[in-house]
């Protein structure tokens, strides 16, 4: 559990985002919303450059797209072994619906299903907790009943009853199933997590069983248990391998069918020498050819579309170990690009004029490629809450050898500007006019600067001293990993190099992107906590360490100030420089944290100003947040690729739309995309 977080450090930041885009007026009318229930919102983004591309990259891109759809299912067994039954029996019941479209029960009905749509399973995407339907146990049943049984996943041999009894107390009891990830201290971690990637085995025994396939000293470790469930039968442990005949078969089948299409249409041989080691690797199961295709695919620099299809992140496992099946099939933004370009090529003046020790500095920054890129397709574990930035590969050693790719995925972030457009968030929070007016016209620039700087140099700037133990940092390392990356991005962002290469207007922009940090840090984040609870998500965490830390430390100075307008609390920042150097002197202390492994620091840090929540606040910005009637979480459709072929059957182009609705896609995949069966066991 490391880098990677950075998926959804940015993608917290811009799904809180209030920012708004100059570019509006030039564009034709697109409607970005799509839906709205719980705590959610459905949206739609565009493919801008599709149409320009050849027609052998948008095949491309359409075989791609194929293969990430059809993952769908693994990640809903992943997620829970009961997701796909449960899916399935609502989409039945959904799809046959005769009653009253008005009654409660059946509204909250769709809301139920719609949660579950987005949530891979019937945990909540984020918060990883069980929710609770808001229709009776009766309708269930009732409804259940009225469906024709050969709609319903019933396994062989039973009946109707027996999937009801089985399902009711998974749906309906709050002590079944509780958590999909538990990660609190004290419990058999493992046991008490709903993912599906353990069965009947305990915390030690995982952990065991890992332990003994591990060489130590090994300068290029495996990643055990990456692509695997890990079952115990009769007293023996073993894997069960996710492959083609192996777990997961049918929907890996399927994968790698349409990765074969793809490969012939591929851009140049380093690509299909990338699918061919992952479509060896769906084959075999095998983690060396893993490795190898990880390494083929952070060398792939030349061609224009790039993908992830497959076992990737490990956020769903409570060790740490096992990937989530994902997809994300992207394009270069090229015009965009240059900027990050830019950002690569002067990484070494960044590293080299950094206001920390000079005795934590890399001497040779490398190792950094990054780019913009325009997401063509979510799959899995990316959609429909998708994530803005993405660093990979995870596996260390590669890191070290092979440096990573890192991107920023600029029509999601878009995307989330224009639907955030007129919805009074601003209004509601932000001080005055002209800040608001500041965050208007620089919103959208300083804030993709930020994940730049983010992405592309602070996790990769300063060094371990020798000898320091690279875990030393324990339970508090990635809070204070993203606060030294977030760090490092807003101090540069003041500079005045940012305007000598281009990356920002003009010297006001980047106040943008600090008046919208600090008032999520220190105000509106607080939307995504619960009253009387403490911040634990380690990217929260990290904004109101930061957000807190220059509040008090600026306090002599008046650099930043909560004022009282009206009864209402408004974050006011008084001196924007003195802020500026606020940060410097944060991120010279977090990364000697980091650097000399200073445990009780990085701990005395986190716990002063990174957890506990100042209960007046909190309630006065949730009554607020609420009269604004928003959602916290956002999520997106998919456009809808389709081949356009002439009288002989020959391929003449790729169209892309955008007017599917949310329910009318997630039928559409289940129907069109669901060769897995609906028991995995
Ligand atoms: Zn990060």
């Amino acid at each position: 559990m490391k880098k990677l977080f950075l998926i959804t450090t940015t993608a917290l930041f811009f799904g809180m985002s209030f920012v708004s885009c100059s570019k509006t007026e030039n564009e034709p009318k697109f409607n970005y919303n799509v839906d709205k229930f719980a705590d959610l919102q459905i949206l739609r983004y565009q493919v801008p450059g599709f149409e320009e591309l050849s027609l052998n990259q948008k095949l491309y891109i359409y075989y791609l797209t194929e293969a990430a759809q059809e993952g769908r299912d693994i990640l809903f067994d992943q997620n829970g072994k009961y997701n796909l039954a449960i899916r399935r029996t609502l989409e039945a019941v959904y799809q046959n619906y005769n009653g009253d479209k008005e009654s409660a029960d059946y509204k909250e009905f769709v809301v139920y299903l719609k949660r579950i749509w987005f949530s891979n399973g019937i945990h909540h995407h984020y918060a990883a907790d069980k929710f609770v339907p808001g229709f009776s146990q009766e309708f269930f049943v009732e409804q259940v009943k009225a469906v024709d049984p050969t709609l319903l996943p019933v396994k062989e041999g039973e009946t109707v009853d027996n999937l009801i009894a089985e399902l009711t107390p998974v749906i309906f009891d709050k002590e079944v199933m509780p958590k999909r990830i538990n990660l609190a201290a004290g419990y058999d971690l493992v046991q008490t997590s709903a993912g599906n990637y353990y069965d009947g085995v305990t915390q030690k025994e995982a952990e065991d069983f890992y332990a003994k396939m591990r060489k130590p000293n090994d300068n290029q470790p495996i990643s055990y248990g990456l692509n695997s469930r890990l079952v115990k039968r009769d007293g023996k442990i073993y894997e069960e391998v996710y492959k083609v005949g192996g777990r997961y078969s049918k929907a890996l089948e399927r994968i790698v069918y349409w990765l074969e299409l793809a490969k012939g249409v591929a851009e140049n041989d380093e690509q299909r020498n990338v699918i061919d080691l992952l479509i060896e690797f769906n084959k075999t199961g095998d983690l060396k050819t893993f490795d190898e295709y990880a390494v083929a695919w952070v060398q792939e620099l030349t061609g224009n579309v790039d993908f992830i299809c497959g076992f990737t992140e490990v956020y769903g496992d409570p060790l740490g170990m096992k990937a989530s099946w994902e997809a994300s099939i992207n394009f270069k933004n090229v015009e965009a690009s240059s900027r990050t370009e830019t950002i690569s090529a002067n990484a070494q003046w960044f590293e080299d004029n950094s206001p920390i020790d000079s005795r934590f500095k890399k001497e040779t920054v490398k190792g950094v490629t990054a780019k913009v890129i325009t997401v063509a397709m979510l799959g899995g574990d990316c959609y429909p809450s998708t994530p803005i930035g993405i660093n990979l590969p995870n596996a260390d050693w590669i890191r070290r050898d092979y440096g990573s790719k890192s991107v920023t995925i600029e029509n999601i972030t878009y995307a989330y500007d224009q639907a955030a457009l007129g919805n009074g968030f601003k209004e509601e929070f932000v001080i005055d006019e002209p800040t608001r007016e500041l965050m208007n016209k620089y919103g959208f620039a300083s804030d993709n600067l930020h994940t730049d700087l983010h992405e592309c140099l602070g996790h990769g700037s300063g060094k371990l001293l020798p000898g320091v133990d690279s875990d030393a940092l324990k339970a508090y390392a990635s809070t204070l990993e993203e606060t030294r990356a977030d760090l490092f991005a807003m101090y540069y962002m003041a500079d005045d190099k940012i305007i000598e290469l281009g990356l920002l207007p003009n010297e006001d922009a980047y106040k943008s992107n600090y008046y919208s940090y600090i008032m999520n840090g220190l105000m509106t984040q607080l939307t995504r906590i619960e009253l009387g609870n403490d911040i634990e998500e380690s990217h929260m965490r990290n904004r109101q360490l930061i957000a807190k830390w220059c509040l008090e430390n600026g306090a002599e100075d008046n650099v930043i100030s909560i004022e009282k307008i009206d009864g209402k609390s408004y974050v006011k920042i008084n001196d924007y420089d003195k802020l500026r150097a606020l940060f410097g002197k944060l991120l010279a202390e977090v990364q000697r944290i980091k650097s000399e492994g200073d445990y009780e620091a990085g701990k005395a840090l986190v716990e002063k100003y990174a957890v506990k929540v100042d209960i007046e606040l909190h309630k006065e910005v949730l009554a607020r947040y609420k009269k604004l009637n928003l959602a916290p979480y956002k999520g997106f459709v998919n456009p809808k690729y389709s081949l356009v072929e002439d009288e002989n059957g020959m391929v003449t182009d790729v169209t892309v739309t955008y007017n599917e609705e949310y329910d009318e896609q997630m039928l559409r995949y289940s129907k069109d995309y669901s060769a897995l069966d609906t028991y995995n066991d």
